[in-house]
């Protein structure tokens, strides 16, 4: 498969942009050839998309449940419950609605951590998007549950070699407060050896580092993974909200990825993430969504400018991130966490590519796009994604994507007694 995209906006200059199989082959101010497929990229700003390194994808199906609480209270009391009724089936289902608006808000990667890995992979391969997703562990809140788990884990690492390159697993135990300390030391172990990543909820809550501290010696639950070598280059932590500058340093020095929530973190009145100091001292810092019950949208439009705004009130300083800080956290920052070799639209690249609506008015002006990306548009100037060399949605249609809604609507009610 060959891809033009003609006359298209990129860095200030007009440009044809080539890609042939998954790579973009040529960027120049005119390209000849022959090509399966000519995008007229005229009134279209080509930019990389987006890289979510945090969710749940299929709590699309439980958006709009139990609003108004904070995380404890949200997830055992209501949250667990009705995750008692999913099944394969219904994972598939709110998967593929969360791939749907993911693609239609510019999102070509989602880093997952949910029940039924299988059929979140059936999803995203069906979808052609790229995906890590995770084998999930939870062993101190149910060891019966855990069987389970472990039972899909070992399905999905048994398939790994059928997967196209767009899938990958990670490890993903839950929190250090639902699991236990050898399965961190195994995976930890395991990771280090066979370069896995690990995706874990870190310092989301006050009561999680007091909890920890109370039970480890005094640790803070950075100081605790630090200590059982789970803290890597790949290993992502999610939240991070309540970390001491003692707790940046080390996540800065194991060089772990950080994931940045803010919608989620405000919605459950976990705190602040400490945008400044974290980048300041290096840390890598990603941006993501979390599930639908805790934001509720999969947008990373909403992500960068409610990220940019609470940087900015927590910081009372002029300067607490810039625009093109937030946008490169939300796009190469985020492929980089994950190996994709992507991010940035250079010759060679793999050809993960959005095209803007310039025309739309939340992109006029012109005097920076950038600043308009961030801070004005939202999903609905995104025309065009390209993932992997494929076209996943153009002039904002994605095939199929009226049976998606419905069949999501029609599981969803089967899940939540309203
Ligand atoms: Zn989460």
């Amino acid at each position: 498969m060959s891809i033009l995209i003609k006359s298209v906006q990129l860095n200030n200059r007009i440009v044809d942009i080539a890609i042939d199989k998954n790579r973009i082959s040529r960027i120049a101010p005119s390209v000849d050839g022959v090509f399966d497929t000519v995008i007229d990229g005229s009134g279209k700003l080509a930019l990389p998309p987006f890289y979510n390194t945090h969710g749940h994808a299929a709590m699309t199906l439980f958006r709009g449940i139990a609003d108004n609480l904070e995380l404890f209270d949200w997830l055992f009391n209501h949250i667990w419950p009705a995750e008692e009724n999913l099944t394969e089936e219904s994972v598939y289902w709110g998967s593929k609605l969360a791939i749907l608006e993911m693609i239609k808000t510019g999102t070509v990667f989602f880093n997952d951590m949910y029940f039924y890995p299988q059929a979140t992979i059936r999803a995203a391969e069906e979808m052609r998007i790229r995906a890590a997703v995770g084998m999930i562990s939870a062993d101190r809140v149910s060891p019966e549950k855990q069987k389970v788990y472990h039972e899909h884990n070992q399905m999905i690492w048994d398939m790994k070699k059928d997967f196209s390159d767009r899938i990958q697993l990670a490890f993903s135990p839950h929190a250090i407060y639902t699991v236990r300390e050898d399965t961190l030391l195994a995976q930890a172990e395991r990771s280090a050896a066979e370069r896995i990543p690990i995706h874990i909820h870190l310092a989301e809550t006050r009561k999680e580092v007091e909890d920890c501290k109370a039970e480890h010696n005094g640790l803070s639950p950075v100081q605790y993974l630090d200590k059982l070598g789970v803290l890597t280059d790949q290993t992502l932590c999610a939240h991070s909200i309540h970390l001491s500058d003692e707790d940046i340093e080390i996540l800065a020095e194991r060089k772990s990825i950080l994931s940045y929530n803010p919608c989620s973190n405000y919605k459950l009145s976990s705190g602040r993430f400490r945008f400044r100091k974290a980048i300041d001292s290096g840390c890598r810092v990603t941006f993501g969504t979390d599930g639908c019950a805790s934001n509720d949208s999969l947008s990373m439009f909403d992500e960068m400018k409610f990220g940019a705004f609470a940087a900015r009130n927590e910081q009372q300083t002029p300067s607490p991130c810039s625009a093109a800080e937030i946008f490169t956290c939300a796009t190469k920052n985020g492929a980089q966490a994950f190996g994709i070799d992507a991010g940035v639209l250079e010759e060679g690249k793999l050809a993960d590519i959005m095209l803007i609506d310039l025309d739309n008015t939340m992109m006029v002006a012109d005097h920076d796009y950038i600043s308009n990306i961030v801070y004005s548009a939202d999903s609905s100037c995104v025309d065009t994604v390209i993932c992997d060399g494929n076209i996943l949605m153009q002039h904002r249609i994605v095939p199929g994507e009226k049976e998606i809604v419905r069949k999501a609507r029609e599981t969803a009610k089967t899940l939540v007694n309203r």
